[in-house]
């Protein structure tokens, strides 16, 4: 099996991404498998930037070729906050608080249309790289509903099936969300041998 680091150290989305790979050869190992406990400062002010980054450092520091992912949430009426920052919203930065204060920053708000984003960038230790990004689109729910998936899930309503994305299983989310779709291109790359792992 071949080797790949996914340049995360989030347990949902390492367990998303080794779900879709696996199935094709690719031995996912997450920056908590491999040890790597030193914090890579998201500072950038694109999703590709950060994604770049993450990824590139974990190529370099390992030797491995690595997937970096940088996701977020992007709400069309608050337009300078969350995106790449998503993570850290709220002061507290928990799921449960940044789902908290974006509803009751929207409490009285009409346009409720949102996606997330996912940007990927695999890296290679020569310095080569191929980028992939994915979406879904939706809008932000008025109340919490659904345990699974993590972060913005129980709030984010999925605008093909209605539901919100803490409904889904891992299969189902992997076939709709942002990351699925992203991690599909890639999928077919490797299929088609434009990229070699
Ligand atoms: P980062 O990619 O590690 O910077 O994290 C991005 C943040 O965006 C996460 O901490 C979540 O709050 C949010 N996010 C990214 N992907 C998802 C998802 O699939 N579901 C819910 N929230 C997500």
């Amino acid at each position: 099996m071949k080797t790949l680091v996914i340049a995360t150290h989030n347990k949902n989305k390492y367990q998303e991404i080794k779900a879709l790979l696996e199935p094709y050869g690719i031995l996912c190992k997450s920056l908590t498998d491999i040890g790597y406990v030193e914090e890579i400062l998201e500072d950038e002010e694109t999703f590709l930037g950060n994604a770049m980054k993450k990824a590139k450092t974990i190529a370099f520091a390992t030797g491995l070729v690595t997937l970096g992912d940088d996701s977020g949430l992007i709400v069309d009426s608050l337009p300078e906050l969350l995106g790449v920052k998503s993570k850290r919203f709220s002061k507290e930065g928990t799921s449960l608080s940044n789902n908290q204060l974006l509803l009751d920053m929207l409490k009285n708000e009409r346009n409720r249309a949102a996606r997330f984003i996912s940007q990927l960038v695999l890296y290679y230790p020569n310095d080569t790289y191929y980028t992939y990004l994915g979406k879904v689109e939706g809008e932000i729910a008025f109340d919490f509903v659904g345990n699974n998936g993590f972060g913005y899930d129980p709030i984010f309503i999925v605008k093909e099936t209605g539901k919100r994305m803490a409904e889904l299983s891992q299969d189902e989310k992997n076939r709709i969300s942002h990351r699925g779709r992203a991690l599909a291109q890639l999928i077919e790359d490797i299929k088609n041998e434009t990229v070699v792992i």
